[in-house]
């Protein structure tokens, strides 16, 4: 028995409404395919659990052009497009300390994308990915909801693995944490050297509060308080006297991209699995969005 519950795309087959689509993870990738996929009038559910050490409520949210090795222009500027039609993409032009010479950097405000509503659920499996796949999670309302998708979209950052272990056996998430700070007061923004390959980057968030991250990214197992507090002296270095707002610590998904931004895999007729964006979580996010809608339009 079909018949179609709305005008766009979900139906009722017997018992079980079969969603138009499901995303889940409801970080800067997850996010951003949602709204990507909704702007093209799909109707999403987004999924996610709330885990502590997700990515990208510490992200600066910060690209620029010269840091994605390997890109070509024909891929970054549609992806750079997309994340100015989705989020707003700033322009700032940054100070690099200490020659002081300015360089344009892109921002995304993950503040916003964090705040993008979704719907509170733990994904505990994931199944029947060729033919009507099904996802099972559990609320703090409901224990194992279970739902049907035309379109399946895995994109939980370094946890992809727990769902979806088959695809990852011989390509490990590895998780490598980081942290950023926010700070009271004004900045203009900066980068500024402090190693070879680490740079602190600070920019204004908002009215009174500064962002700012050192970039560290240590593997999960070896991250300890001295970090904490090592990262943070080297950051108030650059504020003398700025009160600490707070801290927030997550973790950089790493594993084998082919060289692209991340790792974008069909993995059954009607699901994609997007993570492994390592430091690059704001372009790989775009580039992801983009390649999913133009697969699945
Ligand atoms: C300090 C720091 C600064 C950074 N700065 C930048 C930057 O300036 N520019 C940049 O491009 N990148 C930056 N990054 C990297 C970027 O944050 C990550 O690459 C990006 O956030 C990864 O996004 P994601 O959506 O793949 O994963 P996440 O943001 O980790 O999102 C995954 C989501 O899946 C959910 N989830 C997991 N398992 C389940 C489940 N079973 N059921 C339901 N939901 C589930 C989690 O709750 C989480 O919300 C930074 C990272 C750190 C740590």
């Amino acid at each position: 028995l079909f018949y179609f519950s709305n005008s766009i795309c979900s139906w009722q087959r017997g018992r079980f409404v079969v969603r138009d689509a499901i995303v889940i993870g409801a970080g800067i990738v997850g996010a951003t395919i949602t709204k990507t996929l909704i702007a093209a009038g799909r109707q999403v559910l987004l999924v996610d659990s709330g885990r502590e050490m997700a990515g990208t409520k510490p992200s600066g949210g910060h690209l620029k052009p010269s840091w994605f090795s390997g890109m070509k222009k024909a891929e970054y500027e549609p992806a750079m497009e997309l994340l100015d039609q989705t989020w707003g993409l700033f322009s700032e032009s940054f100070v690099i300390k200490p020659v002081m010479m300015a360089t344009t950097v892109y921002r995304v405000d993950t503040d916003v994308v964090v705040a993008y509503p979704y719907t509170q659920g733990n994904v505990t499996s994931i199944d029947m990915l060729d033919n009507i796949p099904r996802i099972k999670y559990s609320s703090k309302k409901e224990e194992n909801v279970e739902e049907r998708t035309r379109l399946l979209v895995v994109a939980a950052g370094k946890w992809c693995a727990e769902l979806l272990p088959e695809v990852f056996a011989n390509n490990p998430v590895i998780p490598k944490r980081g942290i950023s700070f926010r700070f009271t007061g004004t900045t203009a923004p900066f980068i500024k050297p402090w190693a070879p390959y680490k740079q602190i980057v600070a920019h204004q968030q908002g009215n009174n509060e500064i962002w700012i991250g050192d970039g560290s990214a240590i593997l999960e197992e070896n991250w300890t308080e001295d970090r904490t507090q090592q990262c943070l002296t080297r950051c108030q270095s650059s504020f003398k006297g700025a009160k600490l707002i707070r801290s927030i610590t997550g973790v950089r998904p790493y594993c084998k991209t082919n060289g692209d931004p991340c790792l974008l895999s069909q993995v059954g007729k009607h699901c994609w699995v997007a993570t492994g964006a390592g430091k690059s979580g704001t372009i790989a996010a775009g580039w992801a969005a983009r390649r999913i809608l133009d697969a699945t339009n």
